[in-house]
């Protein structure tokens, strides 16, 4: 039995993306890897229609957590403030990152079952001066969609740039880079594209990394990569087989419809698992307007650990994902990403009804 990932990345691989690993040996000097390079930020960028001119995708070897880690060490400057609004982990490790490079770091902390806190947010960029706000676009912790459009109106007003961790939702969720004025988003290309992990990549406006000054990482340094990856190089050896992969799930993206078409399929699956578990009596976390399309958190029933219903779930070959920190007593969440056939989901509703049937 084929076991279905439901788990906020790596994902249930298609045929085509597994196969695609088993693509020729490569070296990374050689114009066949250039080409691969190439194509794949051309197709970055039109997953949302950016302009090559202004924006460019920069490809990392490494996790999600690589490229968030890039983004605000290549483009916070020495001397750079940055403003950190957080509701959940992911928030949480952005703080981390900073805090740890020692740079200039205010923490806007939110509850993690709350929308992040606009109002404090608006007084603390009233009362000093940021170079930079960052913030997650889907907090996977509890599967809030951020909204971003007022944080980027602040942002606007106080002159402060936008920084986005879209490591689970580029892909799926609307994210309008202009209207927003952002500067960079992060992304992976195990959650909502479909790839294999070690690519991460960030989306950056040109303008945004010429201006800043010396790099706080060598191995991170976004404005090395992006010099480079223009020049149809790279610094440093990349995972050449999950480029591989990543160009097969991006070709089958597209061919499926692109982002719309994507978001419409990940809303489609989360509500027949809402569906099922409603039924059940089971709660969820947020109220749907609250949550990405892409992974929804859920109340363990009272009378059910979360290793039990994961243990019942993985027998029927669906792998669930637990809460994290104070959430994890409390929640479990299942995630609509990956290549699940509707035979699949019909499978997984069942098994969801025989493992939490009362
Ligand atoms: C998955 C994820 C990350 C990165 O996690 P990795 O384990 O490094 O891939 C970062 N931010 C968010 C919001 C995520 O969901």
């Amino acid at each position: 039995m084929k076991t279905i990932l439901l788990n906020p990345g790596p994902v249930t691989l298609s045929d085509g993306v597994r196969s695609a690993l088993l693509g020729p040996d490569l070296c990374h000097r050689e114009i066949e890897f250039a080409d691969l390079q190439d194509g794949l930020r051309r197709k970055l960028l039109a997953v949302y229609g950016l302009d090559p001119a202004a924006w460019a995708a920069v490809l990392l070897t490494g996790s999600g957590t690589a490229a968030v880690e890039a983004m605000l060490t290549s483009l916070v400057p020495q001397g750079g403030r940055i403003l950190i609004a957080e509701n959940g982990v992911y928030g949480e490790r952005m703080s981390r990152m900073a805090e740890t490079y020692g740079m200039d770091c205010t923490r806007i902390t939110g509850r993690w079952d709350s929308a992040i806190d606009l109002e404090a947010i608006a007084a603390a960029l009233a009362c000093e001066k940021y170079s930079h706000v960052a913030v997650v676009h889907h907090e996977t912790t509890t599967g809030r969609l951020n909204d971003l459009a007022p944080l980027a109106a602040l942002c606007r007003r106080h002159e402060a740039r936008l920084l986005v961790d879209g490591v689970s939702s580029f892909g799926a969720e609307d994210l309008d880079f202009g209207a927003l004025g952002l500067d960079a988003c992060a992304a992976t290309a195990n959650k909502c594209l479909h790839g294999v992990p070690g690519t991460a990549f960030v989306v950056v406006r040109r303008g945004a990394l010429t201006a800043t000054a010396c790099a706080r990482s060598v191995y991170l340094d976004l404005r090395e990569y992006l010099q480079r990856q223009d020049a149809h190089g790279t610094p440093f050896t990349q995972s050449v087989q999950a480029f591989y992969a990543l160009d097969a799930a991006l070709d089958e993206f597209f061919a499926a419809g692109g982002r719309v078409a994507r978001q419409r399929l990940f809303r489609a699956r989360m509500g027949a698992v809402r569906n099922v578990l409603q039924d059940l009596g089971v709660t969820p976390l947020l109220p749907t307007a609250d949550c990405s399309c892409v992974l929804h958190a859920f109340e363990l029933p009272a009378e059910l650990s979360y290793a039990e219903l994961h243990d019942r779930l993985k027998a029927g070959g669906f792998i669930i994902y637990a809460g994290q920190g104070a959430l994890s007593e409390r929640v479990f969440r299942i995630s609509a990403m990956g290549a699940i056939s509707n035979d699949d989901l019909a499978r997984l509703c069942a098994t969801l009804r025989d493992a939490l049937k009362p």
